[in-house]
């Protein structure tokens, strides 16, 4: 069994630990089940995410753990793109600079764009004007917000909706889930069957198990903690497998 786990809302929600999720994640490895992280969020390299994993008693390498900062970049480096400006944290600019390419403020073939909690006027213009100029417009992911149990947090799709608004373009590529891209990063050619994409987020998560033909858990915290019961049951009817947290879902899966 090969599960496909979100971060943010899944194993932690800002600063703050989910443990019934993280006590679910070592039964089902114990168990024999491979874990494999897929998150959107790109402010972290997958060494970085691999790393704050292990902390928490986890048996992770950082080749397990996908984050839609790598799936941009192995994106741009397919199209053969060079030099790229980057609106996004260290986690973005580091993988991006792992494949090859070289950072610029001007004259850039993509502009790769992540959440980027220091974000400015100045360079989100001047991201706009590469991207009118010609600049392949790429995006780590829509998400609108990020989960944090003490404020709230605009997402990375804040960000992207400056971009499109103000360059007058649509993205070009969205690299993150809900695109089964990103499982293509993480398997490369292996056979997609046999996984279970488990989250918090209807949109990203339970859309890209529906993309990639695998089956979905929503679990009920971070983003899904306010689910009302009839989109539950709505959810159940088509097949999500709905739990409250990832210790249920192990029970659920014979664990
Ligand atoms: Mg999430």
């Amino acid at each position: 069994m090969r599960l496909v786990v979100d971060l943010d809302g899944v194993v932690w929600e800002g600063e703050e630990v989910l443990w019934e999720n993280v006590r679910g994640l070592q039964r089902l490895q114990e168990a024999g089940a491979r874990l494999v992280f897929v998150t959107n969020n790109s402010t972290l390299t997958s060494e970085a995410y691999a790393h704050r994993l292990s902390a928490l008693g986890l048996r992770i390498r950082p080749e397990e753990v996908v984050t839609s900062g790598k799936a941009a970049a192995a994106w741009t480096s397919r199209r053969g793109v060079r030099e790229v400006m980057v609106i996004g944290e260290d986690g973005l600019r580091e993988e991006l600079v792992s494949v090859g390419h070289e950072l610029v403020e001007e004259g850039a073939e993509a502009v790769v764009v992540g959440l980027d909690r220091r974000a400015c006027y100045e360079r989100l213009s001047r991201a706009a004007g590469e991207i009118r100029g010609g600049a392949l417009f790429v995006l780590t992911n829509r998400d609108p917000t990020l989960p944090s149990r003490s404020r709230f947090l605009a997402g990375a799709g804040a960000i992207a909706a400056f971009l499109e608004v103000s360059s007058g373009r649509s993205p070009d590529f969205v690299a993150g889930k809900p695109n089964p891209w990103i499982l293509r990063t993480a398997f490369g050619d292996d056979a997609l069957e046999d996984l279970i994409v488990v989250g918090d987020r209807v949109e990203t998560d339970v859309k890209l198990a529906f993309n990639a033909g695998a089956r979905a858990a929503l679990v009920l915290t971070g983003a899904a903690r306010m689910t009302d019961e009839e989109s539950r049951r709505r959810l159940e009817r088509i097949g999500v497998m709905v739990v409250k947290d990832l210790e249920e879902l192990a029970k659920r899966l014979g664990i």
